[in-house]
Parts: structure tokens; sequence; C-alpha cells
């Protein structure tokens, strides 16, 4: 196999080679980066292995390298990382004990190359290619990753008991890469997996959320995720989620089964965005219709308040996937609190004062909110499909209408809560907040005009009818 390097590879390999010359040490570059360089897909994260020392080998390369680039090490573990014009080169020394990525384990024993792709994942992420001056653009391939590259097959390169035992990430990886890469799983390996899956309980959160949200990335993340359930993985860290399964009868009439629903519209949304977040509301949009589930005679399944409930639940799940607890959190439990309202304007008519409180309330997320409601269409009757269409666009534009004659988006009520504390000269208590509300629902609604006369006004009456006076 002949490998063609960019310029910029090209000259980086021939100074590690030198560098590796003046060492005496053989050199590859290995994992990651040769699998993607034959999948023809772009990396800059590139990782080198030698016989003998990494940190002294990445020094080398450091001084030698044009330009400015930045170095550290970890002793303890023998790694080093060089940083250079965006490209991040790990350099180790070949090892022999099992491969954690991310092991706290320092090493203990120094291996050959054959060894260090022995303790490696999948044979698709074992090839080297050796830099040497008498092999240069060698592949090294000892268990046919070129091959279940050719055949998209992801196969561990030992026993697969033995491989998932000494890292149980590694099946969260397997079916990472199959979701990422559109590859299968290969029988024995899946076996394996299945039979392993309760081993994953050691794995911390923070390496299986690493996993998931590469699958949520990934071109068509329900293949990941019906892999995950079938492996029995996914109940081990998302249980919600593989409560969603199922369907239940009463009087012969069944309700959609809410986890292959939900796998539609990821996929589905995975076509109009890349963004973590908003597929991560997708994955949460319905998340509480178990525990609101219903039946109701002469009305059929309800899932009354699962909006309000799913947004309660997501802080719960963000902190157990240690997902950023910030403004990314916040999104997504608007997301899912608001996921029905676009519906629900398009089953009425559409009145002006519901617009202006969809933007009020969705604000600078409107046009996320509307991509996962238009993901949420999983009718397969095309006359429905194409009926919701229709009044998505209808309200669209009655939303561009509103909002150039009202500018309700990221508008605030012209009174706030502290004008109400000094004109009434009261702490800040419940009180406060009821005024302010209802200022705002009475602009919103359009009872009284936007402005602060009228918003001032309307405070005394209201003030006076919930008891209180102005001193
Ligand atoms: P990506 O960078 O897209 O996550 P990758 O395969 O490059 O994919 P890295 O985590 O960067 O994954 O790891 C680089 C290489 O290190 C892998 O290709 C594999 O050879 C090895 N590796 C990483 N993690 C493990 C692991 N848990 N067990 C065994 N080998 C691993
Ligand atoms: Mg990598």
């Amino acid at each position: 196999m002949e490998f063609s390097f960019n310029t910029y590879e090209d000259s980086l390999f021939r100074i590690i080679q030198e560098a590796a010359d003046e060492l005496n040490y053989p050199v590859f570059v290995i994992g990651g980066y040769v699998r993607d360089k034959i999948l023809d897909r772009p990396t800059n994260d590139l990782d080198f292995v030698c016989k003998g020392s990494g940190i002294e080998l990445a020094k080398k390369v450091s001084e030698k390298l044009p330009g400015k680039n930045k170095f550290n090490y970890f002793k303890n573990f023998g790694t080093a990382m060089v940083n250079h014009q965006g490209y991040e080169l790990e350099f180790v020394g070949a090892r022999k004990e099992s491969y954690r990525r991310d092991s706290r384990k320092p090493i203990v024993e120094d291996g050959t190359l054959e060894d260090d792709q022995n303790r490696r994942d999948f044979t698709i992420n074992a090839l080297a290619i050796d830099l040497g001056k008498d092999k240069f653009g060698q592949l090294v391939d000892p268990f046919g990753g070129i091959a279940d590259i050719e055949a998209k097959i992801i196969r561990t390169p030992l026993d697969p008991d033995t491989t998932f035992s000494d890292d149980p990430l590694r099946m969260l990886r397997a079916i990472r890469f199959a979701s990422q890469l559109q590859f299968t799983i290969e029988e024995n390996t899946f076996d394996s997996i299945k039979r392993n899956a309760s081993r994953l309980e050691i794995i911390s959160a923070e390496r299986i959320t690493t996993e998931v949200n590469k699958i949520i990335l990934s071109p068509k993340p329900s293949y990941g995720f019906k892999l995950l359930d079938e492996a029995g993985l996914l109940g081990i860290f998302f249980r919600e989620m593989v409560a969603l399964k199922g369907v239940d009868y009463e009087n012969g009439l069944g309700h959609k089964d809410n986890f292959y629903h939900t796998l539609e519209v990821l996929d589905n949304i995975c076509e109009a965005t890349d963004d973590l977040w908003l597929r991560w509301s997708a994955i949460l949009h319905d998340i509480a219709k178990p525990p609101t589930k219903r039946f109701k005679k002469g009305i059929g399944w309800t899932f009354h308040g699962h909006e309000v409930v799913g947004a309660r639940w997501v802080p719960r799940i963000f902190k157990r996937f240690k997902l950023p607890l910030d403004q990314k959190m916040k999104y997504v439990q608007k997301m899912v609190r608001l996921h029905l309202r676009p519906i629900s304007l398009t089953n009425e008519e559409i009145t002006d004062a519901a617009v202006r409180r969809l933007l009020f309330d969705a604000g600078d997320d409107l046009e996320d909110l509307m991509t996962l409601c238009k993901a949420d269409i999983t009718s397969k009757n095309p006359k429905k499909v194409e009926r919701y269409l229709n009044n998505y666009k209808l309200l669209q534009q009655k939303i561009i209408d509103v909002e150039e004659r009202d500018h309700i988006r990221n508008w605030q009520p012209p009174i706030d809560g502290l004008l109400i504390m000094e004109t009434f000269k009261i702490k800040p208590t419940i009180l406060v907040g009821q005024i302010k509300d209802a200022i705002k629902e009475a602009i919103l609604d359009g009872d009284i005009p936007n402005d602060y006369d009228a918003a001032f006004d309307f405070m005394l009456t209201k003030a006076k009818e919930l008891g209180v006076e102005r001193p």
C-alpha cells in the first residue's frame, strides 16, 4: 500500500525520522491517524510509537521543528506531546502492558512494536506506518486491519473477551467507531460485548460520555444507539432512554414506540444540524413520556406534561453524564420544555399573542426549536406530514411578521422588579413577581400597549387587586 502524505506530513515525518535515527530508535506512526488516512478522513492528531523513550524522541523532534511549538510530557506515563501548527503529536515508547490511553497507572514494561499493536482496541486501530530510513512508508498490519477497513468491519486484534476485560470502555468504542464510520461489528466481537456488557459499570462517566457524544455526532446515530441497546450497554448508563421502549395496548389501541420515535427524530435532526446540543435536545425531547403515560377513555393515549417533567429531568441527566451544567444545559432544557409549543400553535388559529409569547419564551433559540419540531414529524402518512410542514411554513411567516412589528425577541417588559419594589415600598416577595408577570402577560396578550405609561397604570391597578397600596 502506497501512502501519499501532504507537504506538512512529509516534512514532519522526515524530521521525526532524523530525530529517531540520531537516537537509534525505530519509529512508527500508529493508530487513528493511519486508519483515517486510509479512509480519507482528515485528522490532525497523530500518534507515534518508538522503540525507546517517547519523551527523548519528542524533545528532539520539538528542537528540530521549524517555528514555534509547545512541548510537554508526563514522566510517569512515558508520553510526550508536541503541538505544532495545529497538529497534536503524541510520542510514546512501545509498551507491553494493557493499553489505556488515559490510564492513571504508570508504565511498567517496555515492549516491541508488536506488543504495542497487541494491546490496541481494534484491528483497524492497530495499523502502523514505518518512518525509519530503510522502510519509510511501509505498512505494518499484523491483524488484517486493511482488509477490515475494506470490508468495513470492527474486530478486536486478540480474543475479544481479553480485549474487553482489559478495558471495558472498548465495548463502547466499538459501537462508536461502527456508528462514526458506518461499519459493522464482527459477530464474535459483538457477542463478546453482549457477554461483557455489565463490566461497563466500572467505567467513569467522563469516558462514557466522550464516546456517547461521538455517537451522537456521527452521521446516523440511531445505528449506534440501536447497537448500544442490543448489546445491553445502553441501560447501564441511560436507563431513561431504554424505558422509552415498548408499546402498551388498551382496547386494541397502541401508542408509538417512543424509543424508535426518538431515534428517528435524532436522525432527522442530524440532517439539519451538527450541533451537539440540539442533537441532545432531540434525544431528550420525549424522555419523560413513560411516567406521564395515561390511557383516557374516548381520547386514547396521552403523555400530558411530559415536556415539563422532561425539562425537569435534564439537570439530573446532565449531571450524571458529567455534561456541562451551564448555558448548554439551560438550552437543552428550554428545547425540551418548549418542543410542543409550535405544534400547538398550528393546531388552532395562530394568534399574534401566541406568536409573541413564543418569541418571548424561545428568544434567539426559536429557529433551533423549529428545527427540532420539524424533526419531530415522523408520521408515515404523507398527507399528515405535508399538513404539518405547511402549518410550520405559515407559522414561520407569522413569526417574521410579528417580529418586524413588535420586536419581542430579547425584549424586556418596560417595568422591572426594582421599580415595583420602589413604587410600593415593598420587599422582594412573591408579590413583586406576580405584578411583574401580570404586566408581561398583559403586553404579550395585547391587552395593553408595549410602553412605559400603559404598563405603569396597569401596575397600579394590578397591585390594588392584590391588596398592595401605594404609600
Ligand atoms: P478519535 O481520535 O477519532 O477519537 P482514535 O482512534 O484516534 O479516534 P484516540 O482516542 O485518539 O482514538 O486513540 C488513538 C489510538 O490509541 C487508537 O487508534 C487506538 O489504537 C489506541 N487507543 C485509544 N484508546 C484505546 C483503548 N481504550 N484501548 C485500546 N487502544 C486504544
Ligand atoms: Mg485520535
